[in-house]
């Protein structure tokens, strides 16, 4: 069993797995270690990855690409929206308020989630892995934006599940670059000196991601981490913008008034723009039949295009300085600046580096590859199957999160649980004076409109008041998991009983195992009492936990939506001098309404997910039976005609007749045989093997003669 880490790019996926040797970078079907993030639908097949981004120009519709940012949304965000000013394929609102993606297939159209279109790009990268490794896949660190919410991050697990693969952990792409670098470095500072600092600047398609990291031997700290959706397909369109103008007046010519012509204008503009990264001169744009039969020509320089990306490179250095400021960290304590992903390799994002960190910036960790690599040594750490050394890793998380509640006398509370930039994983533990059940909510505080506020509704049920009427001592854990993913995963009330020391003597075994449970560390063990009724908490930084975010088809890990937590009771007990306090802890049933799919949707994708790989596989084999016949056809042909090497072995006229059938055959194959079952392919294969395995038979014994004749001939 391998272990791997997947980037899921926006532009393009890397894989790499953890082997005794080292980390590697998988290739896939191409032999190409980027594998696009395209998938495509064609009749009755799925094309994945590379074959999927080569047929896009004559496949406009059916091609989707470029999802990522659909993943959590609702259609009408304005990151969605904002999506479709590029996007060429058919995007719409689901009756949920949710994505569609609406393509040909299967000779009918068909809405898919953007989960399932996930699902179906780890599929492809799950399988050529499992070609590549030659064993199985399952288990996998996928890694995310830093800036990912709770939604998108339910979001991407439940399309891992999907695909059938278990994510063991959600790493954000900074961490990721981060522990990269910092595993293989012998000179990292003692745990007890000052730590050395690093900032990790990601400019990949979408999004570019400033963090900073201390770094100590054996672990790393986020200390901040900034982001910006801008990124160098912006750049492409702003380059496309650029040339649309001047071929407006030029050439009296609209490229955006055809999808196909723009997106030849991006794929030119794209290779311009790489031209540039390396060239300050002026560069040719040339295009033959751009549009209506014109050719099209132009040049272009650097400096012109950083004029025209003016804006984007302001909001670039402006995801610096917010990172710089929130790290906290003079430019005399960083060490150094990394660059990474596709987009760094533009000279003013170095420039403005240089500017702001005053350091020029470095690469000494793969620019396209650190981030799969981390994800794949997380993987690594976490999984028993392969050896690594430990590597601790302490991420942050970049949204102010509220609470919000109803207190008993129905004024409405909001609270801070997690200040924006806290430590990752972390519980709070809030203990609240409750006569009846009640819910609290975890909403995102940030402003930002690309911020849908709503985490999460926790309904908190069975809470009674005491047998005196009074208030019950409620304590509820917030918990930000190892995931980055936000849930309320405990609610306990803890039942106060004061009861005659006599009484208590002849207490039950029950009692004094509990009791002793209750000793144990743990920030859970230490109630915080409140007269007003306001919620007190205790907070502590969490080793390894389980949560439910992790859906898989073969365990039931429970349904979120609806599900009960088992209800334990335990006792502890403490001294009094008449009485003894005895307090009963009893964990109370939590209803939850989040994101993320119940099990029933899930249980439907998966399935519909297994449905199309078995489809794929059959379309596989049926193409593969196809490509047989069509290949025996041409290759007997050629053996049969005068100078192949079958023509002495056959009578003229038997030869013509077959000559015929093989011409008849591949007349059918491009006509009534062009899509036909597997077995229709073999059949005929198998008819035409009959007629022409005796002229072979006859051939080969010839030729058995021939050698038997020339040794005996050596013998004499
Ligand atoms: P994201 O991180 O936003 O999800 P991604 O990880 O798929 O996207 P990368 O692979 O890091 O993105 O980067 C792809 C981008 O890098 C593309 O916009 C591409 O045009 C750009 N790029 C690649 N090489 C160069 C270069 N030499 N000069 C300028 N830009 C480049
Ligand atoms: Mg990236």
């Amino acid at each position: 069993m391998s272990v791997i880490g997947i980037d899921f790019g926006n532009e393009s996926c890397y894989v790499a797995v953890a082997k005794a040797g080292g980390i590697e970078t998988i290739a896939n079907d191409y032999s190409l270690r980027a594998t696009p993030s395209c998938v495509a639908f064609t009749g009755n097949t799925r094309t994945l990855g590379v074959a999927a981004k080569n047929q896009q120009v004559t496949n406009l519709r059916n091609t989707v690409c470029g999802f990522k940012h659909f993943l959590g949304r609702k259609f009408k965000d304005p990151v969605v929206q904002n999506e479709l000013q590029s996007t060429l394929y058919r995007v719409e609102e689901r009756p949920d308020g949710s994505v569609g993606i609406r393509v040909d297939y299967m000779g009918e159209e068909q809405v898919f989630t953007p989960e399932q279109i996930t699902a179906m790009l780890l599929t492809k990268l799950k399988v050529d892995a499992t070609s590549e490794l030659k064993t199985q896949i399952y288990d996998c660190v996928i890694t995310v934006p830093s800036y990912f919410t709770n939604a998108e991050r339910k979001a991407l697990l439940d399309a891992a599940g999907i695909a059938g693969l278990n994510c063991l952990r959600l790493i954000n792409e900074t961490t990721a670059t981060a522990l990269n670098y910092g595993f293989y470095k012998q000179d990292l500072p003692e745990p007890e000196e000052k730590s050395r600092n690093v900032v990790f600047v990601d400019f990949g398609h979408s999004a570019i991601q400033v963090s900073a990291c201390a770094f100590n031997k054996g672990k790393l700290k986020m200390l901040a981490a900034t982001s910006d959706l801008v990124g160098g397909r912006d750049v492409d369109m702003m380059l496309a913008e650029h040339f649309r103008k001047e071929f407006m007046t030029k050439y009296k010519l609209d490229p955006r008034s055809n999808k196909k012509s723009f997106l030849r204008l991006l794929t030119e503009v794209e290779k311009l723009k790489k031209q540039m990264s390396a060239n300050s001169t002026k560069l040719p744009l040339n295009i033959e039949c751009f549009m209506n039969d014109v050719d099209v020509q132009s040049s272009i320089q650097r400096v012109d295009m950083e004029e025209l990306c003016k804006n984007l490179f302001q909001r670039i250095e402006d995801v610096m300085k917010r990172c710089l400021r929130d790290s906290k960290l003079t430019l005399d304590e960083i060490h150094s600046v990394e660059i990474v992903g596709g987009s760094s390799r533009i000279p003013a994002v170095k420039h403005l580096i240089e500017q702001i960190f005053g350091k020029t910036s470095s690469t000494t960790i793969n620019q396209d590859e650190a981030v799969s690599r981390g994800g794949a040594l997380q993987c690594a750490i976490l999984s028993p199957a392969v050896r690594v050394r430990d590597f601790s890793v302490t991420d942050i998380q970049p949204y102010s999160v509220m609470i919000t509640f109803d207190n008993e006398n129905g004024q409405r509370s909001d609270m801070e649980v997690f200040p924006a930039n806290h430590a990752v994983p972390f519980s709070r533990l809030l203990t609240m004076a409750r006569r009846d059940s009640f819910a609290v909510k975890l909403y995102y505080a940030d402003p930002s409109p690309c911020l849908d506020p709503f985490v999460g509704e926790w309904k908190v049920n069975d809470v009674k008041p005491s047998s005196t009427g009074d208030a019950q001592e409620v304590k509820v854990k917030v918990r930000i998991n190892h995931n980055g993913i936000l849930l309320i995963s405990s609610a306990q009330m803890v039942e106060k009983r004061e009861v005659q020391e006599e009484q208590q003597q002849n207490g039950s075994e029950n009692d004094q195992a509990t009791a002793a449970a209750a000793q144990q560390p743990s920030p859970d063990a230490t109630p915080s009492q409140t007269p007003s009724g306001e919620p007190m908490d205790t907070s502590g930084q969490e080793g390894a936990s389980s949560d439910d975010d992790v859906k898989s088809p073969t365990k039931d890990t429970g349904n979120e939506k609806t599900g009960w937590t088992h209800r334990i009771s335990r006792w502890f007990s403490s001294d009094d001098k008449k009485k003894k306090k005895s307090n009963k802890v009893i964990e109370l049933p939590i209803v939850s309404r989040t994101h993320g799919y119940s099990q029933v949707e899930f249980d439907k994708y998966f399935e519909l997910e297994g449905k199309m790989i078995s489809n794929d596989r059959q379309e596989m084999e049926r193409v593969d039976a196809r490509n047989a016949l069509e290949e025996f056809v041409y290759d007997m042909r050629e053996k049969l005609q005068y100078g192949g090497n079958l023509y002495d072995y056959i009578e003229d006229q038997i030869r013509d007749q077959i000559c015929r059938q093989l011409d008849d055959m591949e007349n059918w194959l491009y006509e009534d045989g062009a899509s036909c079952e597997r077995e229709m392919y073999r059949t005929r294969l198998n008819e035409l093997q009959q007629k022409t395995d005796p002229i072979k038979n006859r051939q080969t014994e010839y030729e058995g003669h021939q050698q038997a004749f020339n040794e005996l001939g050596h013998a004499i």
